[in-house]
């Protein structure tokens, strides 16, 4: 870790605890900061806090006062999931006083460099995949963000030996101010998230802060199919890697439908990739792209997509079984994500969705149903559902749960079929979470 003596003696607080907050006040505490952490859940169902305490942290629990910032912090550290117009972020604004989350302090200290992957889909895949090749290529990656530790827990640990690939949320990029990754890639851009952010533009600037503080020695590896992206890699300092799925082209890397390209040079074979999708192949662009500018050897990446069949949960395969294909795509929780994974299917598909209602329209499907013989629905959405599939002239049937929509696909699919999972819709109103909601679909074939 750097010897980062700029935050010895503030007054930080750290707003929400959970995995990152613990991380951060701990990193903080460390870096002789005078540390506060404020979190709503009361202290004694709080293990975080309590174990905090026993550090000589200072915990304010159960409540957020009204006057919490007259306790003069001069740096605010706040949970991603925590909103803008929180009261006292809004306070924290109005008294100028920064508010960073655990990306800014992960950057500080961290001796080794980080890539920092966003967009509004594929991060995740990006992410793994980055991680996957670099290790074949006999680097040494640390993987942080959602699928791994806290980056700030990953950047304490990291030496200049080391590379960080971190997958950053708008919500983890708002606020920051130096970071400063080695490459930035940003997969793509749709609507999302627009509550959280409040329009477009907002969202936006929050995915550009990725590189906003990079210069010419670093690399924006960006997606060229999507105008709105392209402009914005003409205001950035670093050096710009576009990639597009339209053909090859000179310029960055390209894919047509039998090459991967690197400035125009069939590097990879197309037939030898196993993860499907057209949607995916642009995060392979990204990865390769990556690993590529790290220095890394081609054979090892293509081995990777040789033998990488998907994250879990993001169009999964999970079993063929009598002809039939399932495939989990149950992170799917919006209509675009469900449109890409609808794409990667050639063969007639059978398909299960729903979940919760957020009123959002399916009419970006449209032009993805060619393929879809049956949809099964399911959730607080199914009725809605129906509707459009009717209206497409796709058949419905309406069932309780996924549970009860694999044996009624299997009665359905023949032989050649694809049976996908890609609810379009959160899972809250009957799962926890999207990954309970794909292992009741793995485990209800399991059972077949
Ligand atoms: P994220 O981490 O950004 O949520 P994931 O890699 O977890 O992205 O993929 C989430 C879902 O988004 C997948 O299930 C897939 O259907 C869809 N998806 C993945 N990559 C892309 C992409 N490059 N463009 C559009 N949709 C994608």
């Amino acid at each position: 870790m750097k010897n980062y003596t700029g935050l010895q003696h503030k007054k930080v607080l750290v707003l929400g605890l959970a995995k990152s907050g613990v991380a951060a006040a701990e990193l903080l505490h460390d870096l002789g900061a005078f540390v506060t952490v404020n979190d709503a859940k009361p202290f004694d169902e709080n293990s975080e806090a309590q174990s905090l305490l026993q550090k000589g942290i200072t915990v304010i629990c159960g409540r957020h006062p009204e006057d919490l910032l007259d306790e003069g912090f001069e740096l605010i550290v706040k949970n991603p999931g925590i909103p803008y117009h929180n009261f006292i972020i809004q306070d924290a604004i109005n008294r100028n006083i920064p508010v960073w989350t655990e990306i800014e302090l992960a950057y500080l200290v961290s001796e080794a460099p980080m890539i920092g992957i966003t967009g509004s889909n594929g991060k995740t895949t990006t992410t793994t995949l980055i991680y996957e090749m670099l290790q074949k290529a006999g680097e040494k990656p640390l993987v942080a963000g959602n699928i791994g530790t806290v980056a700030c827990g990953v950047a304490r640990e990291a030496t200049s030996d080391h590379f960080i690939v971190t997958e950053l949320s708008s919500f983890q990029l708002m606020g920051v101010e130096t970071f400063k990754p080695k490459i930035a890639v940003l997969t793509n851009l749709y609507e999302a998230h627009l509550d959280y952010h409040g329009s477009f533009e907002a969202y936006a600037d929050a995915k550009f802060a990725v590189t906003a503080q990079q210069d010419s020695s670093d690399y924006f590896i960006y997606n060229a199919d999507q105008p709105t992206v392209a402009a914005y890699a003409e205001k950035t300092k670093a050096q710009t890697v576009p990639f597009t799925v339209n053909g090859r082209t000179d310029e960055g890397i390209s894919a047509d439908q039998q090459y991967i390209y690197w400035h125009g040079q069939a590097i990879l074979e197309r037939a030898a990739i196993k993860l499907p999708g057209q949607h995916n192949l642009e995060n392979i662009l990204a990865a390769v792209a990556t690993c590529l500018l790290l220095g890394s050897e081609v054979e090892p990446l293509n081995e990777v997509l040789h033998h990488f069949g998907g994250v879990k949960h993001r169009t999964q395969f999970v079993k063929e079984w009598q002809g039939i294909r399932f495939y989990n795509d149950s992170k799917a929780t919006n209509s675009l994500a469900t449109k890409s994974a609808l794409e990667a299917f050639a063969a007639p598909t059978i398909l299960l969705a729903g979940g919760l209602e957020r009123n959002h329209s399916l009419e970006e499907l449209t032009s993805s149903l060619t393929n879809v013989r049956m949809a099964i629905l399911f959730g607080e959405t199914k009725r809605r559902f129906a509707e459009f599939f009717e209206a497409h002239h796709i058949p419905t049937q309406l069932v309780e749960n996924v549970e009860q929509a694999v044996p009624l696909a299997i009665k359905q699919a023949t032989a050649g079929d694809v049976v996908l999972l890609s609810p379009a819709c959160a899972s809250w109103d009957q799962y926890e979470s999207f990954e309970i909601r794909g292992d009741a679909f793995i485990n209800a074939i399991n059972e077949l």
